[in-house]
């Protein structure tokens, strides 16, 4: 279990480092990392950690789910929109071990997406040799 602290409500955090050590230490040479968010107003995504596109996701979202739009849920709490951009995202990726490595792309890393923050997060990692 990996705990993270994100500080602002919608955030783009680029935890691939702290996946590739859960890796090294599993020992694992051949198999799988799930990465996996025990949250529902998170998300897990693998895309390039460029500025500009991660700016351009949270313009994606705020089109497709804006924060001030009715919601039913919000007669409960204040986070609908959280909730169904973590749906829009999904909340695991699944990402081959080759090697003792991550077999990911040149441009490829591993992001989490705060969707309701500035919160503690808990995100996990297993691996399985396969
Ligand atoms: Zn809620």
């Amino acid at each position: 279990m990996i705990e993270i602290k994100t500080n602002n409500r919608v955030e783009i955090l680029d935890i691939t480092d702290i996946v590739r050590e859960e890796v090294r230490k599993s020992g694992i040479k051949d198999g799988i990392a799930v990465v996996y968010t025990r949250h529902t107003t998170t998300a897990i995504i693998i895309n390039e950690d460029e500025l500009g596109l991660k700016r351009d996701i949270e313009i994606m979202l705020e089109k497709l789910i804006p924060r001030n739009a009715e919601y039913l849920h919000n007669r409960i709490d204040d986070n609908a929109d959280s909730h169904l951009r973590s749906i829009l995202l999904g909340n695991s990726v699944v990402i081959p071990i080759s090697d003792g490595k991550l077999d990911l792309g040149t441009w490829q890393r591993i992001m989490f997406v705060e969707l309701d923050g500035p919160r503690r997060r808990r995100i996990v990692v297993k691996t399985i040799p396969c």
